[in-house]
């Protein structure tokens, strides 16, 4: 494929992971210098700048110990307690939250004009590869990209406060690019309500059906929560589509107008989308109705690993590209292999985006990924000396005022490119159960569910969805698995064998890992149940979290239940109750 004028910045990523080393020097050096004399760093290293001394005396920190400072810069102290660049950068966001639903609280994190100065260019760099092998999108046709702004906060001092995919929304360069490059407008991105957003964002990106490149949001999960919207929603699309009116429940003022724009009878379109939607199987549905897409872009691994099954059904030879591993609190790395399954999707670290350190973590033994390490004793490892194989927590430095700090992402080294590592995402640290001493990480319930959830497809029945959570109501405490299970060709779970969910039950006790069955064995732990719940119930509980300040389009399903509203939301749907019935040998 041509690579259409990306060859620059495709030279670009050579030299970059090339000079990897250097780079990463240059880059701390530059931090250090420019931001020595805040109160926080002059604490550890009294002025000086060299690398050896911030090793020594800088502490790796997490959230909690720089949240005072960010407080007191929310509460109107000056920024240069912690960071020398004003945090009045040319962007409307000064401040951008992080969606906080991979563990906690949402977090706040300075931005300043470099940050964004950093975006615009990590968004080059990633679309590169992509264009190299699907062919210059921009020039092709329109994206349908699902994205969801979140009302901005304000702080104390009157910062603005947004999270990270509204303050991308909020750019002036990308509201110049919209109407260009993308199906949906500004106003529904805007709109309060997320429902009359997607739909009018489906609405818009049926229309322009013909133009349509790429389907994709910024997560897996938002792209299904569009997909399975349309399965609800479609006869009213087309009905819409048809008489170019609104729906009367679409009130929002913007998306009407906006709509009003674009809308016209089109019983022909109409018709055509309707005889798609009205078939039997849903299988394919993405490429059906938007016939000239050539992949769906989002993020598919991580947490997002578990909608990618579901997702293939709905793209049927599509790909599904992963593009690149961001956070809130700095850019990391991309996906130079667009054609590569989810399953296999690396990283490639680009070395001047932030200071990147690595905590080594191993593994305690071999029948468990449990991870041991004990912080105050493991030397970080720079970016470019990390190992293939090897596990470690990604800690970063970054021009906004983060100085050794844990992202709480773990990674596997899959290889290098240049002489830039490229890292697999493993899992989100602390997301575990625990009922005594052992520790169960996402990883180990993923892939007992995936040994379980074997058992089902045989009989024409998809798990799309589950989340686990401890139930220690009772002694000894248990595992719980909510599962959310969907029938094939128009097949109802009621019609599932409960002898089934039973050994699925069991398969997932005898996948786990070693600690878990000895406990078992010793009675420390319960056996493992399944509650199945009705179709709907993670839907629900995602209204739940964006009820509660989460941004729709950053939204990532929880892997464990901690909240009791969260959980009572789930146990209120439960259908079936299931139980592991003997001790996993
Ligand atoms: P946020 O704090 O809302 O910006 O979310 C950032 C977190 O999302 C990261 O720390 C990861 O845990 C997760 N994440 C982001 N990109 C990816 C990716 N490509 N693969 C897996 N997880 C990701």
């Amino acid at each position: 494929m041509a690579t259409n004028g990306c060859e620059g910045v495709l030279k670009m990523i050579e030299e970059l992971t090339t000079n990897a080393g250097q780079i990463q020097d240059e880059v701390l050096r530059e931090i250090l210098s420019r931001n020595a004399g805040t109160e926080y760093l002059r604490g550890f290293l009294h002025g000086q700048t060299e690398k050896q001394l911030f090793k020594k005396n800088v502490p790796i920190v997490s959230y909690e110990d720089l949240k005072p400072y960010i407080d007191r810069i929310a509460n109107g102290e000056t920024s240069d307690i912690l960071l020398a660049e004003p945090i009045t950068g040319s962007i409307i966001c000064l401040i951008k939250c992080s969606s906080g639903t991979s563990g906690g609280q949402p977090k706040m994190m300075p931005v300043t004009a470099q940050v964004t100065k950093n975006c615009e260019l990590f968004r080059r760099l990633y679309e590169s590869p992509v264009i190299k092998h699907f062919g210059d999108i921009n020039q092709a046709g329109k994206r349908m990209e699902l994205m969801f702004a979140r009302p901005e906060i304000e702080t104390p001092s009157g910062l603005k406060a947004a999270s990270v995919s509204t303050s991308i929304y909020n750019e002036c360069n990308f509201r110049t690019i919209l109407p260009k490059l993308y199906t949906s407008s500004i106003e529904t991105i805007f709109c309060p309500d997320p429902n009359q957003g997607l739909y009018c964002q489906l609405l818009f990106g049926l229309i322009q059906r013909d133009e349509v490149v790429t389907v994709g949001s910024l997560f897996a999960s938002t792209v299904l929560r569009g997909i399975k919207f349309l399965e609800n929603h479609w006869q009213e699309l087309c009905n819409d589509i048809k008489t170019g009116r609104l729906s009367d429940w679409i009130t929002d003022l913007g998306c009407r107008n906006a709509a009003s724009l674009v809308m016209k009878p089109n019983p022909e379109q109409a018709d055509l989308i309707e005889n798609i939607c009205n078939c039997k199987s849903w299988e394919g549905i993405i490429r059906k109705l938007w016939p000239k897409a050539r992949y769906i872009g989002c993020v598919c691994t991580g947490v997002m690993r578990q909608y990618t099954a579901e997702l293939e059904f709905y793209c049927r030879g599509l790909p599904l590209v992963s593009t690149f591993y961001a956070c809130s609190e700095a850019i990391c790395g991309i996906n130079l292999e667009p054609l590569c399954k989810p399953c296999d999707v690396s990283y490639t670290f680009l070395p001047n985006m932030a200071y990147f350190e690595f905590l080594p973590v191993e593994n305690e033994h071999d029948e468990s990924i449990e991870m041991k390490r004990n912080d105050e004793d493991t030397e970080l490892v720079d970016l470019v000396n990390v190992k293939a194989g090897q596990c470690y927590e990604l800690v970063v430095t970054t021009c906004a005022g983060l100085y050794r700090y844990k992202v709480g992402d773990l990674l596997m080294v899959s290889g290098f490119y240049n002489n830039a590592p490229q890292f697999q995402f493993v899992e989100r640290k602390n997301v575990i159960l625990s009922v005594d001493q052992e520790k169960t990480s996402e990883t180990d319930i993923s892939k007992a569910v995936t040994e379980a959830k074997a058992l089902l497809d045989p009989l024409g029945f998809i798990l799309t969805e589950y989340t686990s959570y401890v139930d220690t109501s009772s002694a000894p405490g248990h595992y719980v698995l909510f599962w959310e299970i969907k029938g094939k060709e128009g097949k109802h779970c009621k019609e599932l064998d409960p002898k089934i969910m039973v050994e699925c039950c069991s398969k997932m006790e005898v996948s786990l890992h070693y600690t878990y069955k000895i406990y078992r064995k010793r009675n420390i732990i319960a056996a493992l149940e399944i509650r199945v719940v009705k179709q709907g119930s993670f839907e629900a509980l995602m209204d739940y979290y964006v009820s509660k300040g989460t941004s729709f389009s950053q939204y990532k399903k929880p892997s464990c239940i901690k909240s009791e509203e969260a959980l009572k939301i789930l146990d209120s749907r439960v259908i079936g109750k299931f139980f592991s019935p003997k001790l996993p040998l």
